[in-house]
């Protein structure tokens, strides 16, 4: 029996979506959305896709509307920036990516 999967660089987690073969480093999913673990392994941190629907902590519901400086070089000068907006009051807010995935989680549609 072949075994699929391969060991998280960034937190060691085995994780049967990543192929062994694919090169090294490689990062699960949840390491990939840390943009500082992303960064510090040369990968580009994991985007939230326009569209997709995040729960606030809060319990309300919010629309990623768009990703602002997502190809930036220098994310200390222009950080990469999460633009959503509330599903129900349709107010719309900006959060640093970070920020954005430290009070969000993903919302099944
Ligand atoms: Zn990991």
């Amino acid at each position: 029996m072949m075994l699929d999967g391969t060991l998280c660089a960034g937190c060691g987690v085995f994780d049967e979506n990543m192929e062994p073969g694919a090169g090294f480093p490689q990062l699960c999913d949840d390491c990939l959305a840390d943009p500082e673990t992303a960064r510090a392994w040369g990968r580009e941190p994991l985007l939230p896709g326009v569209g997709t629907l995040w729960k606030h902590h809060s319990g309300r519901i919010y629309r990623v509307m768009l990703i602002a400086n997502g190809f930036t070089e220098h994310p200390d000068r222009y950080p990469i920036t999460v633009i959503y907006e509330g599903v129900v009051n349709k107010r719309i807010w900006a959060k640093s990516l970070e920020r954005f995935y430290k009070t969000m989680k993903p919302e099944e549609e």
